[in-house]
């Protein structure tokens, strides 16, 4: 438990699902509507440092938040699934997170390249 850490100390009301190792919120500044982000309790830095075990309960977390975002909205029609991993690659929260980012058709003019467009002007191929 890190006294700095946003995700180290988020409220118990703020969790949409949890298990023993893992918890989802939505993101508290959406990319788009239902934005959900997979934690793990203990602070580590990023996607590498996910012991076996709670990569496996992450893995439950992600495909729970995915059914419910399904079940409360039927728009969305598919998923970004990413992890910024260093701050060269974007990250600004230095505790592990999984990003589900739900994508409903026609939300951009051309999806197609989906997370390739991280870097701008290569989604394309
Ligand atoms: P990253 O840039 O990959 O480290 O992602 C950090 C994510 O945390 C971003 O999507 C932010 O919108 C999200 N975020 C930052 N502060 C909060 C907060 N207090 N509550 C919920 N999400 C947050
Ligand atoms: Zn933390």
């Amino acid at each position: 438990m890190h006294l700095d850490c946003i995700f180290c100390q988020i409220p118990k009301d703020r969790i949409v699902f949890e298990n023993d190792l893992i918890y989802a919120i939505f993101d508290g500044f959406p990319v788009t509507k239902y934005h959900s982000l997979i934690i793990p309790k203990r602070h580590i830095k990023d996607f590498f440092d996910l012991s076996e075990d709670e990569l496996l309960s992450a893995n439950k977390i992600l495909h729970q938040m995915k059914e419910h975002i399904l079940s409360i909205d039927e728009s969305v029609t598919g998923f970004n699934i990413g992890m910024n991993a260093g701050e060269s690659a974007g990250q600004t929260v230095f505790h592990c997170h999984i990003h589900l980012i739900p994508r409903r058709d026609g939300d951009v003019e051309n999806p197609r390249g989906g997370v390739r467009h991280t870097i701008p002007g290569k989604g394309s191929y």
